[in-house]
């Protein structure tokens, strides 16, 4: 798989301090955010500093600090935003999974019962 990256998606932006967001969480190589149409009472978008497209190109590419920073703001995020009851950690990557913003970002999803996962067509 031949990753490319486009910085001018709107997470590269949020980034570069272009375009504002209601930041929960930030480390050295990590941002956490609000989602800006929240599916849920708790919505929040974890993403990486590092120019990466999707789930598995970060897994394949990213530092160890970068990967280690990464679910350390997830368990912050968690652990901020109080989600004793239970969350929905959702990547969606690339076509198929019908990626919006190709830079890679893990939805955090919680607050309310989340029904089943998938519903549809298999
Ligand atoms: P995807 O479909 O790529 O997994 O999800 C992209 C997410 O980014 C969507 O949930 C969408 O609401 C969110 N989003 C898109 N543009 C912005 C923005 O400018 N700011 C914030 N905070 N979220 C955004």
């Amino acid at each position: 798989m031949k990753y490319v990256y486009d910085d001018q998606n709107i997470f590269a932006k949020i980034l570069r301090g272009e375009i504002p967001n209601q930041t929960v969480f930030e480390n050295a190589h990590t941002l956490a955010f609000r989602d800006i149409n929240a599916q849920a009472p708790v919505h929040i978008l974890v993403i990486p500093k590092g120019p990466y497209m999707s789930l598995d190109h970060f897994a394949r590419d990213a530092s160890d600090d970068e990967l280690v920073g990464f679910m350390k703001a997830v368990a912050e995020v968690c652990r901020l935003e109080g989600v004793d009851a239970g969350f929905r950690a959702v990547a969606n990557s690339r076509e198929d999974g019908v990626q919006d913003v190709p830079h890679y970002h893990l939805h955090i999803l919680a607050g309310r019962n989340l029904g089943p996962m998938l519903v549809g067509q298999t």
